[in-house]
């Protein structure tokens, strides 16, 4: 079990980054040579995803302190970004959504003041959880997907973001998932994409790029397997660039991130360039994000 392919289960591959960040000696990421698909080695178990998560390991191995508003901050852009999307999506904001691994509730509580009020969220870590609900109008409930302990209902969106690669059994996660999602209803999963340009173009950011607490690295194709495998049969999907031209030109320079004083937008006189560079690798699918919308 714990030295097979998440999503085929074959035990041949070949290694692809033999360090991580910030976890040295433990695990190295592979390729099943059978599906492509790009892991950690060896697979955690389960109830160690459980213990990671629960002790918020994946801020503290970051900094020390939990700043919330820093946080908001910057997660500005990306919460904007899916709200408009919930927005071009689904015009009818009484439809239900059920977001899935909350963390600080920065998404759940911008759709509910957007007019989205039936909006739930749920987060397995206490910690995150906790902050959240002292931050929120939404209420982030503790439900893990993997153990449920009780019927939480089905709901006509189902949003589950940058979630999926921290999952060492995704298939059977997003098969869980689905139970949640009502006929007609609407999945919407985000992860980063493997397929990004500056892993090619910068030694700094490969190096970066990889961590304890990403157990899996989609690529457009297999994503869609895992959602096939998941019996996700009407799946589209799309590319997004969550880091703007700054970000690239520090990593090219200085090969170093825009962590310090994040900078996701360029000043408006040069908003064209930053558009035609986010509209470039989103084209060519070579952007940092990549989406998948599955209707049932
Ligand atoms: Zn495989």
């Amino acid at each position: 079990m714990k030295d097979t392919c998440n999503l085929c289960d074959s035990r041949e591959f070949e290694l692809l980054k033999s360090e991580l960040r910030d976890e040295k000696t433990g695990f190295k990421v592979f390729r099943c040579r059978n599906c492509n698909h790009v892991q950690l080695l060896p697979r955690p178990a389960e109830g160690e995803d459980r213990e990671f998560y629960n002790k918020n390991m994946q801020d503290k191995n970051r900094q020390k302190e939990i700043d919330y508003e820093k946080l908001r901050i910057n997660n500005k852009c990306d919460t904007a970004r899916r709200v408009k999307l919930i927005k071009e999506l689904f015009q009818n904001n009484t439809c239900s959504i059920l977001d899935v691994g909350s963390g600080y509730g920065f998404f759940v509580n911008e759709l509910y003041n957007s007019g989205y009020k039936n909006v739930t969220g749920i987060e397995i870590s206490d910690e995150r959880r906790n902050i959240a609900n002292n931050h929120s109008s939404v209420q982030i409930m503790n439900f893990d997907v993997n153990n449920p302990d009780r019927n939480i209902g089905r709901f006509d969106v189902v949003t589950v973001f940058h979630v999926l690669e921290h999952i060492s059994d995704p298939i059977m996660f997003l098969a869980k998932i689905r139970n949640f999602v009502n006929s007609g209803g609407t999945l919407i999963c985000e992860v980063p994409n493997l397929r990004e340009a500056l892993l090619d173009s910068c030694e700094e950011y490969n190096n970066f790029y990889w961590i304890r607490a990403h157990v899996n690295y989609f690529s457009r194709e297999t994503l869609l397997d895992c959602l096939k495998k998941a019996r996700y049969e009407n799946v589209e999907t799309r590319f997004e660039q969550r880091y703007g031209l700054i970000n690239l030109c520090s990593w090219l320079t200085t090969g170093k991130p825009q962590i310090e004083t994040p900078v996701f937008d360029i000043c408006d006189a040069y908003k064209p360039v930053e558009d035609f560079y986010r509209n470039y690798v989103k084209s060519n699918g070579r952007s940092d994000t990549l989406i998948a919308i599955a209707r049932l």
